[in-house]
């Protein structure tokens, strides 16, 4: 292996990836993650064959590492000088990371009311962190800064990284290698269980899948269930309603990393639904807080609210009959514990603490 890691985590796929050169590289050990059977909550809830792919673990806890490693690689291949986007918060973390190790400036437009420690993730990397008003529940705003953000970073000969299919297709692409992985220890499962923001991340696993199909190495889909809060359901009551298109409206959940009034990657997000012979499900945040919690003490997988959504999606649609017990279900659990130090709060405050003296032991 050489220092680079080329030929583990996502770059033993680099042959399916758009091309970078060796000197170009930039990893931190991304991809690679385990998927982790269930012990117990699949039992249950009369689902066995249940299974966590550990997104969390990546190098700054969430899947967006591996978009960040090669959006950074490629901007490295271009003689790009810095980079440029926006952000709820893990996407920022991720590529402030990445630019660091690479040595280019990043510039990164947040939501006013971003997680406290996941702007200060981005902050220890010295990225240039700018607030912008309304961003994260008002669906205008949203468009206006993606496409500022686009603007500028084609005005300055700036990587723009948006981790959506819509801005930064190249990058988008390691999405796929979680599909591959899935593949590879599993074999293709009867349904992967996705939260949703943008909707790049389901567009990208689903894109994975298909491209194995089309190749031979897989003989058929996993059915991609999209789980959104019901306070951010844009996609999900589109499609109840046969639109095909998102329902607008502002954003009033509170999980941080899918409140996207405006999903950029809609169309990725119907396509694979239809194609895949999948879902929409809506959930509230009540229910993903409440699987969140279930996951640290049944499992030992330690989530943020995002990263549970798609446990919440798939006891859901076990209860509606979308899924049945026999089925291999995947969910992805898509980012560290860590990252909402608001709801760990909030889990462990009823905790006694006693202080005690060593004798009393
Ligand atoms: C970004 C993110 C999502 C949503 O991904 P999209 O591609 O925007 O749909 C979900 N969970 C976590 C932890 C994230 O960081």
């Amino acid at each position: 292996m050489s220092m680079n890691n080329r030929g583990s985590g996502i770059w033993l796929y680099a042959e399916r990836l758009p091309h970078v050169s060796e000197q170009h590289l930039v990893t931190l050990g991304e991809g690679r993650v385990p998927l982790v059977r269930s012990w117990r909550i699949g039992e249950k809830l009369g689902l066995p064959n249940l299974y966590f792919k550990l997104e969390s673990l990546n190098p700054t806890g969430s899947y967006k590492d591996r978009i960040s490693a090669l959006a950074l690689s490629l901007a490295r291949e271009q003689g790009k000088t810095a980079c440029i986007g926006t952000t709820s918060g893990n996407a920022g973390a991720s590529v402030a990371a990445y630019a660091a190790r690479a040595g280019l400036p990043y510039h990164v437009y947040v939501q006013e009311n971003i997680i406290q420690s996941k702007l200060e993730q981005i902050l220890v990397h010295h990225a240039h962190v700018y607030k912008v008003e309304g961003m994260g529940f008002n669906s205008q705003v949203g468009q206006q800064v993606f496409e500022n953000v686009r603007t500028k970073a084609a005005a300055n000969n700036w990587e723009a990284v948006i981790t959506a299919f819509a801005y930064a297709p190249q990058a988008m692409e390691a999405v796929k290698t979680i599909s591959f992985e899935i593949q590879e220890e599993l074999g293709t499962p009867d349904a992967v269980f996705v939260p949703v923001g943008g909707g790049g991340l389901l567009a990208g696993i689903h894109s994975g899948f298909s491209d194995m199909l089309v190749s031979g190495q897989a003989s058929r889909l996993p059915k991609i269930a999209a789980c959104q809060s019901s306070g951010c359901a844009n996609l999900v009551r589109g499609w109840e309603q046969g639109l095909n298109k998102p329902v607008p409206g502002d954003s009033t959940s509170l999980i941080s990393g899918i409140q996207v009034p405006n999903p950029p990657d809609a169309d990725l997000v119907f396509s694979a639904l239809r194609e895949s012979g999948g879902f929409g499900t809506a959930l509230q945040d009540e229910a993903t807080w409440h699987w969140q919690e279930l996951l640290a003490v049944e499992e030992g997988i330690f989530c943020e609210p995002a990263g549970a959504i798609g446990l919440a999606g798939a006891v859901q649609a076990l209860q509606e009959g979308r899924i049945s017990g026999n089925d291999t279900v995947v969910v992805i659990i898509s980012g560290a514990g860590y990252k909402d130090v608001h709801r760990t709060k909030v889990m462990t405050e009823h905790a006694h603490v006693p202080i005690i003296s060593a004798n009393e032991m």
